[in-house]
């Protein structure tokens, strides 16, 4: 079984205006499978419909056309969301609160047992090196160690599945460095890893399999061992180029 199985998605926004209403085609007939166990990345320029796609993904919007399955399940179906663990582009963080209150928090509203989430709250800032600054506030943290704090939110119900979108977003070298490490530890462990990214080079250095995507199209799906190691980058400029001229 696949992890995720995406057919014939597409997405039309409609945005009401007062005379007449502005149709924009976001998603347009994508397919892919990801396979239990990959890291898959989704890599297209600003506004090609990656945080849609996942956002449908997720069941938080509705397809104009097409479905989306996660482990054999229809999605929106609550199964199908407890098996995924979702890192938004832009995490919602209380600034006050401290990285284990703020775990805290989501675990409750997640109704994990209070025993048990004590205890995974542990493990998961262990999993994104956060346990030395558990009781600092998130005020004080930096654009890495938040977005840490995001996937560690991610993890807390043990998801087989993980969602993030944008992760490489905003980070300087080392945080970088310190999600990649995260994501193919959390890969290691079993996990199923789909992110979204417009940053190439941190992409091709942890994928098995990028799909690169384009004004809501798939243009091509690419396995990063078979091609020489640095070249992502210009094939992806020469496919949006290609795609431009419309080739
Ligand atoms: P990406 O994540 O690849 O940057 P998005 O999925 O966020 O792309 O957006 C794809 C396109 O859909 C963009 O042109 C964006 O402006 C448009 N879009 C996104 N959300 C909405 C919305 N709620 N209503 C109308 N258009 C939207
Ligand atoms: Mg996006």
């Amino acid at each position: 079984m696949n992890a995720i199985e995406i057919k014939n998605l597409t997405k039309i926004y409609v945005k009401k205006r007062l005379i007449r209403s502005k149709k924009f085609l976001a998603v347009d007939n994508l397919n892919l499978e990801i396979v239990q166990g990959e890291v898959f990345g989704i890599l297209g320029p600003n506004g090609s419909g990656k945080t849609t796609t996942i956002k449908l993904l997720l069941g938080l919007l509705f397809p104009t056309r097409g479905d989306c399955f996660v482990f054999g399940e229809k999605v929106p179906s609550l199964l199908a969301a407890s098996k995924i663990g979702y890192l938004p582009e832009i995490p919602y963080l209380y600034k006050y609160l401290t990285a284990r209150e703020i775990l805290h928090l989501y675990g409750s509203v997640s109704h994990i047992n209070d025993q048990i989430l004590e205890k995974r709250i542990e493990e998961v800032l262990e999993l994104v090196k956060l346990r030395a600054e558990k009781d600092t506030r998130l005020g004080e943290f930096s654009k890495g160690m938040l977005q840490r704090v995001g996937v560690a939110q991610a993890l807390l119900h043990k998801p087989k599945l993980l969602i993030l979108d944008e992760p490489f977003s905003g980070l300087d070298p080392i945080g970088l460095k310190d999600m990649r490490e995260i994501i193919l530890q959390l890969n290691a462990e079993g996990d199923t890893i789909f992110f979204s990214s417009h940053i190439i080079s941190d992409a091709e250095k942890i994928c098995d399999r990028v799909a690169i995507i384009y004004k809501g199209r798939l243009l091509r799906i690419i396995n990063v061992k078979e091609i020489e190691h640095g070249k992502l980058e210009d094939i992806f400029i020469s496919e949006i180029n290609k795609a431009d001229a419309g080739k």
